[in-house]
């Protein structure tokens, strides 16, 4: 079996002045992206024989997960802006007293019930799509906000398959960090390099403005983060003697990020993660919005202590 189109395009796609480079990296570890046959649950990583594996299944989990991410916008972006322009203290227990709040929240929750119902079906085929959002097969969306969740999402399914393909180069080289964690961070840094540094390229060959892209590449790798947290449930978020823990891969990703502090990147950052605290019932302390960095610094620390 060979690497799939999908993933090929997905590259050619996503990350346009490295495709060629990465197609290197790929025949060079003779390494495949294979698509597999449906099983429970999510299902995206290397196995042995070079092999990167997924189900249909675990990209439409990302798909609809991709909707998590608008929804978490509705829920807490325009009160942050709100919460910063006043200089008011953010407190989400006054934030949950607003009428409607509840409602949006809940709307939250029941995406990210579908995330899971899809992931823990018996078959692909018994889960039934939920109302009001488009399905993969039907391609990138017309409106322009489903098609900026469709292009994020790819970015964040591009992510997470980088990833997996530097855990195939360590394999391959036989140079994986000595503590499994480290090769995690590891992995994450090489998909985010892969990703951003060299945009400036793609911008001057796409007439793009270089820090619309860059804003965009990082807010699709916030979504992959956001939905590495979900995958990984809430009692394994502090890490294990594998995997290091969430709030230390976040923090990891959002380091070095040329990002002005008031970047929507940002924005979007801090209104997944204050969605996904809540949805876990992760204590996030009353604090002062400087600006939209520091929020989501803050918030990190707050995933980090409360968990
Ligand atoms: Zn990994």
């Amino acid at each position: 079996m060979e690497t799939t189109d999908t993933v090929r395009k997905l590259f050619d796609g996503v990350v346009p002045e490295r495709a060629s480079e990465i197609e290197s990296i790929v025949n060079y570890y003779d390494a495949q992206f294979r698509l597999i046959g449906d099983r429970e649950g999510f299902n995206l990583d290397a196995g042995g024989f070079s092999a990167i594996q997924y189900t249909s299944r675990s990209t439409r989990q990302m798909w609809l997960f991709g909707y998590a991410g608008r929804q978490a916008l509705h829920c807490y972006a325009s009160l942050i802006v709100l919460f910063k322009s006043r200089g008011d203290t953010l407190d989400i227990n006054e934030i949950s007293r607003i009428p409607d709040q509840a409602a949006e929240d809940e709307t939250f929750k029941s995406i990210l019930g579908s995330v899971k119902d899809l992931s823990t079906a018996f078959h692909e085929d018994d889960f039934e799509w939920p109302v009001g959002i488009p399905e993969p097969e039907k391609g990138r969306p017309s409106d322009a906000e489903r098609a900026a969740i469709y292009d994020l999402t790819c970015m964040a399914t591009a992510f997470v398959f980088l990833h997996e393909l530097k855990h195939i180069i360590f394999s391959a080289e036989g140079n994986s960090p000595e503590d499994p964690k480290d090769e995690e961070y590891c992995c994450d840094e090489f998909a985010k390099d892969m990703m951003i540094s060299r945009i400036n390229q793609y911008a001057t060959s796409s007439g793009y403005p270089e820090e619309k892209v860059r804003m965009k590449r990082m807010m699709g790798i916030a979504l992959a983060s956001a939905f590495i947290l979900f995958a990984t449930g809430k009692g394994r978020l502090a890490g294990s003697e594998t995997h290091p823990p969430i709030h230390g891969r976040w923090s990891a990703t959002v380091k070095d990020v040329n990002l002005s502090d008031d970047d929507w990147f940002w924005l979007y950052f801090s209104s997944f993660a204050l969605a996904l605290l809540k949805y876990y019932s992760i204590a996030i302390q009353p604090k002062v919005v400087n600006n939209y960095k520091s929020l989501c610094l803050d918030l990190i620390s707050d995933l980090e202590n409360g968990i």
